[in-house]
Order: C-alpha cells, then structure tokens, then sequence
C-alpha cells in the first residue's frame, strides 16, 4: 500500500533514491489521430521507494522545487531519457523523440542547459530526438531567462514545446514572445462541452496557434469523441489516456517495436510573406499596420460553408457601422448578415481567392441590426485574400470598405431622372447606360442593389456574361446588339431572358448621338415581361 511521505522524509531520502534509482521515468506516447502512429513521447517522473510505495509528482515535485533540489532529480530523468534512447538506437528499434520536463527553477540554473548537452554527449544522442517541454508559467521569474534559455536550447538544436498551453491567464502575450516550436494543450483545462463554448474556445486557440504556425498537440486526452474533435478542427495529435497511460520503459520499448513512428508534417502552409509572430506583437509593425494603416481588416477561417472570424481591427468594426465589440464578433455567425444571393457571392469570392491565390473582390449587401441603429442594409466591398491552408480549411486576410454612401450617392447622380427610378420601382424595372466608346456600364441604383451589379462595369456586356445574368445562349445576340447600336442603329426592343432563372425581361435600348450623327451613348432599360410573351430567337 503506498503511503504518502512527508516533506521531511522526501528530502532526506533524495540522495538515496537518486543513487539507487528510485526516481525513473515513465513513458507515455504522443500518436498521430489520423494515422494511429506514434509520433513521440514524454518522459514523466516517478519515485517508488522502499518503505513507502508510489510517489507521485504532483506530491513530491513541489516539495523538491521548494527545497532547490528539483534540477538533480530532472537530470536523472534526462539521463534516463538519453539511456533509453541509446538503447533503442543500439537495438535497431527506431527511436521517436522523448520530451522531458523543464521545471521552470531549472530555467534559473544559469549552467543547465550546459549540463544537458554534456550528459546527450555522453551518450552520443542525436539532440532531434529529444524535445524539451517548458510550462507558460517558466516565464514568471522572467521572460529574459526564458527567452535565453530558450535561445541556449534552440542553439544547440534542441526543439521546445510549450506545456500547458491554455492554464495561464496571459497565454498568447507570452506565447507570441517565446519562441517555440510546439504547442500542447491540456484537455483537462478546458471546461465546458466539446462542440459548445468550451469547444469554440480550443477552437479558436487552435486557431492562432496555426496562425502562429505553431503545430498543436492535445493532452489529457480521454475519449474518442475528443479524439475525434480536436482532429475536425485541425490538431491530429494527441497524448492521453485514450491511447495509453504513461508505462514502464520496457512497455515502452516493446510498443516502439510494434507501433509504426512518423514524423511530425508542419501545421500549416503560409502562403503570405507576413510575419505570423509579430503579428500578435501588439507594438510590431505588422500589428501597427493592421490597426491603423490598412483601414477595415479581418483574419478569418473558411471551412465547409462556414466562417470563423478569428480577429477583426478596430476600423473593422467602425467600417460595418457595427454597435459590437470585437468579442461580440468573434461568436456571431458572420455569414447570417446575407441574404442567400450575397452569401453565394461572398462564398464564390472565396473560392476564386483560393483558386487564383490573388486578391479577389466582390460587393456585398449585409443586413446589420444594432441596438441603436435598429435593421440597416449596407454594402461592403471585400479585398479577400489566402494567406494560409491545411487540408480542410483556408485562412483568409480580408480589408472591407463600406460603400454603402458611394452607391447612394451614385444613385443621387440620376436625381433629374428621380422620377423615372421611382417608376422603376413600381414598375419593376431596371436601367443602364453603355457608353459606345469605351463600353463602360454604368448601372442604376435598383441593378446594383437587386442585381448587385457593380458601379462601374467595363468591357460590357461581357462580365454580365460572365456572371449569368446574360444566359450563354444569348451571350452573341446580346453582342450583336451592342454592335448595332456602335454602328449607330437608334433604337432595339426584344424579350430576353434574363438571369439564371431566365425571367423574360422586355430589354430596350435608345441611342444618344453628337451633333455629327455619332452614336455616344445608349440607354437600356429592362422592365419584367407580365405578359405572355415569347421570347426573341436568339439565332435570328
Ligand atoms: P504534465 O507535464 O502536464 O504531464 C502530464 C500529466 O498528465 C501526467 O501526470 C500524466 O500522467 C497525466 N495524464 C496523461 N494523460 C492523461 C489523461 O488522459 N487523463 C488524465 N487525467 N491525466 C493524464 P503526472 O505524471 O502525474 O505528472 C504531473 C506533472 O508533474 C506533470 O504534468 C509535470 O508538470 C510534472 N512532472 C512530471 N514529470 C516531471 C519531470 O521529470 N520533471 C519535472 N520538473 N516535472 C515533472
Ligand atoms: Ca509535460
Ligand atoms: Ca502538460
């Protein structure tokens, strides 16, 4: 039966227990959800003495930390770790990284990582197959030790992971300033329901993590259905009980034996040269910019037909005219401003940005309640760009523009022709005119708001070809019309049908020429067909 030991009896017992090897390491993998591979595993301690049993390190590791005496009790478990690893290599069995533990007193030992190296020497370890894991809280005695330590250990090769990750209050400030090359994240932390709040916060931790470029692994993973959710949201690997307890080093070396080992693939591709780091560095320039240059600006996830929001600057917020806090953002649903048409076209807008991997545009019309304001409709135009991508997601860069006054104003152009528009509406009409010169459209108010067709559109008809507002099968009648009209023919009539619903439409041009007889611009207008009425044939 094991008996707790006191204080005392621990360090009194300390040398014995280090001398006779009472103090051992255990072994729990780190594997690969979506392979079932093994990818590594941590080194974590255990005292077994004599007289009293099982000790175990949530007792005893802070009882030697108190007492200064934790940095020899982590060498030994080091020394144990480079042991095994050499007996795996000796052996022919291929050897996966092993973390051990850094207590953040041994951040404070100024020769520590000089007594690593000498004992991985010792033993002839290639340093890649050790990882060291440092806790948030490391940095409490100081982010300049950590940060040096951590320079120390990345100068000799050795890769850091951070523990923890999450626990602390402060965990992307300090996380943005150390500098390391694994993130662990600790199920345990997490309160709340996988899938609801709790999920959304891992989610989203998950998130920047990526956006850090950072890989991620789960611990204290108990269930499949954890398993399962870390994976749908980006983070393949995990360590945890549903896998394995921590075992034996003999345990261990016969499941190396029998369990394949891959390498770790990076998190995710960046495609955009942007630094990622200092991009959370609230004084960098990258951050500067976000906030104050680039004028609306959002970092958002793109999945399946959903969005995440993952951050959003303050003129963000100002350009949507949104009563919300970047908080409140950061939990709605962002594609419940649109109506159907515009969500596909936001979408679509998407999909060609990551086709193109250029900048791409659309406009869209949302619908914003706040509580002041009440219901507005608003028209935003999007510069969206790829700047990031796994399997099953992309991350986008998106700067807005409220183009809302733009249209209106656009609108108020036409005023000596209020009264037309007015009878538009009731009439179910729309109204455009092509200047025969440069073949500039420019639409009315009601095409851009109903029809979103933008301002100004060049080279026309084409890109109304192009969207389907013209069907395919009259994209040549439509053509010859705009030819007729060049060559000075003063006015055309017909049925057409238009969108992709192919609406009969009654579409009629009127010719405005110089004082030479030259045809300058042409004047459509398209009002619904109530009637029955057949349609024009588009071959003659
Ligand atoms: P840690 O570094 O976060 O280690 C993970 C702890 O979670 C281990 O507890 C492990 O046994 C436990 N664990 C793993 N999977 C599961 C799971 O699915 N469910 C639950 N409930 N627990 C799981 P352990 O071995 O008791 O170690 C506790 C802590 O003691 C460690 O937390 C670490 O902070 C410290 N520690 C362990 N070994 C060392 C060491 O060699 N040196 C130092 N300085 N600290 C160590
Ligand atoms: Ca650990
Ligand atoms: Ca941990």
């Amino acid at each position: 039966m094991d008996k707790r030991m006191t204080a005392e009896e621990l360090v009194g017992r300390l040398d014995e227990a280090l001398e006779k090897g009472h103090i051992f390491a255990l072994y729990q993998p780190k594997m690969n959800h979506s392979t079932g591979r093994m990818i590594g595993a941590e080194a974590l301690m255990r005292w077994r003495d004599p007289e009293f049993g099982m000790q175990y390190p949530s007792d005893f590791i802070p009882v030697l930390e108190n007492n200064g005496l934790i940095s020899r009790a982590d060498l030994r478990i080091f020394e144990n770790v480079c042991r095994f690893q050499r007996r795996c290599l000796d052996s022919g069995v291929s050897a996966v990284p092993v973390s051990f533990n850094m207590s953040r007193y041994d951040i404070c030992e100024t020769d520590y990582v000089e007594r690593l190296e000498e004992i991985r020497r010792r033993f002839d370890i290639p340093v890649k197959l050790l990882h060291v894991e440092i806790t948030e809280s490391s940095a409490i005695g100081g982010m300049e030790l950590v940060t040096n330590v951590l320079e120390k250990l990345h100068g000799y090769g050795y890769i850091v992971e951070m523990d923890d990750f999450g626990s602390g209050y402060s965990s992307l400030n300090v996380l943005k300033d150390l500098n390391v090359d694994f993130i662990k994240l600790d199920m345990r932390f997490m309160s709340g329901t996988i899938g609801g709040r709790g999920g959304a916060i891992i989610s989203a931790v998950v998130q920047m993590t990526k956006w850090l470029d950072t890989p991620v692994i789960a611990e204290g993973v108990e269930t499949l259905a954890q398993a399962d959710y870390m994976k749908s949201i980006g983070c393949r690997y995990v360590q945890g009980y549903l896998y394995s307890k921590p075992i034996s080093e003999d345990d261990f070396f016969e499941k190396l034996k029998e369990t394949g080992f891959e390498p770790v693939a990076p998190a995710i591709e960046m495609v955009s040269k942007m630094d990622a780091v200092k991009f959370w560095d609230p004084n960098s320039l990258e951050t500067l910019i976000f906030n104050s240059y680039v004028g609306g600006a959002a970092i958002f996830t793109y999945r399946g037909e959903s969005i995440e929001i993952l951050r959003v600057n303050k003129k963000y917020l100002k350009e949507l005219g949104m009563n919300m806090t970047e908080r409140e953002i950061l939990v709605s649903d962002p594609l419940e401003v649109f109506d159907q048409a515009n969500r596909q076209l936001y979408l679509a807008t998407l999909e060609r940005a990551i086709a193109s991997g250029e900048e791409e545009s659309c406009e869209t019309w949302r619908t914003i309640c706040s509580k002041i304001c009440g219901e507005d409709k608003i028209c935003i135009r999007s510069f969206i760009r790829l700047i990031g991508k796994t399997e099953d997601q992309a991350i986008f860069y998106a700067m807005v523009q409220n183009v809302t006054k733009e249209k209106q104003k656009f609108s108020e152009l036409y005023d000596s022709e209020r009264k037309f528009f007015i009878a538009a509406e009731h009439t179910n009409s729309f109204a455009w005119e092509v200047d025969l010169s440069t073949m500039v459209m420019r639409p009315c108010y009601r095409c851009m708001r109903d029809l979103n067709i933008p301002p100004i559109v060049r080279n026309y008809p084409e890109p109304m070809i192009e969207s389907g507002l013209f069907p395919p099968d009259y994209a040549d009648y439509y053509r010859g019309w705009m030819q007729q009209l060049k060559d000075g023919v003063g006015e055309l009539e017909a049925v057409i049908p238009l969108t992709v619903g192919r609406v009969p439409f009654r579409v009629k041009y009127t010719t405005e020429f110089d004082e030479n007889g030259k045809p300058l611009k042409a004047y459509g207008s398209a009002a619904m067909v109530m009637e029955d009425n057949e349609p024009a044939d588009p071959k003659g």
